[in-house]
């Protein structure tokens, strides 16, 4: 399994987001939607099964309509269809408001796991950035969205933020196995970093 990190980089500001390409031997699928299919062709021309969705901000989403065109199935949690139907939701109201439309979202539950050709991706339901925020495990590597970074986490004042529920994301996240992880932000980190990172903002969280 080969995973592809494609950096957006939006003009508006500073904002990057990362979107994946995870790569098996007869096809591949997509964290995130922040990249149009001419950039995944530059990487691979195998079929892509999925679009598996984090979360449903406007930057891991921008081109979401392109795949759902091409009839490959978006796969997120019960709550990202709300929040692509409303710019307040999407944040995408902070720089030009939008809404996205598409045809069908697979709905995931907490703890689903779903086989995509060889791989097999895990859902986990971690809101607190976001109430539609969600984790996937596939093997040994943990594609985290928005809710953790390398060494930070993701911010709990959009108008869907709640920071009990960070907390709570956070403490499952910390007890989770895995090696690798896969922001949608910032670069590649590991568990072993993620050991203090987690720990570090929890008691921050905590305090307040
Ligand atoms: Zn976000």
């Amino acid at each position: 399994m080969n995973v592809h990190l494609l950096k957006v980089k939006w003009k508006e500001g500073e904002l990057q987001q990362n979107t994946y390409v995870v790569e098996q031997k007869d096809g591949c699928i997509l964290i995130d939607a922040g990249v149009p299919l001419e950039e995944i062709r530059k990487i691979t021309d195998k079929p892509i099964s999925a679009v598996m969705l984090t979360h449903a901000h406007f930057d891991h989403i921008e081109y979401i309509e392109e795949y759902d065109r091409l009839n490959i199935p978006i796969y997120a949690s019960i709550y990202a269809e709300r929040s692509m139907l409303d710019p307040s939701l999407n944040v995408s109201n902070m720089i030009r408001p939008k809404v996205y439309h598409v045809s069908r979202i697979y709905e995931l539950k907490d703890n689903e796991t779903i086989k995509l050709g060889e791989i097999e991706v895990k859902c986990l339901y971690t809101p607190g950035h976001s109430r539609d925020s969600v984790c996937y495990l596939i093997g040994d590597k943990l594609f985290s969205g928005d809710t953790l970074f390398s060494v930070a986490i993701g911010r709990t004042d959009f108008p869907d933020s709640n920071e009990k529920d960070m907390i709570d994301s956070l403490s499952r996240l910390d007890k989770l196995e895995y090696s690798e992880l896969y922001p949608g932000h910032g670069r590649v980190s590991n568990k072993e970093e993620q050991n203090q990172n987690i720990k570090q903002w929890l008691n921050i969280l905590k305090q307040f």
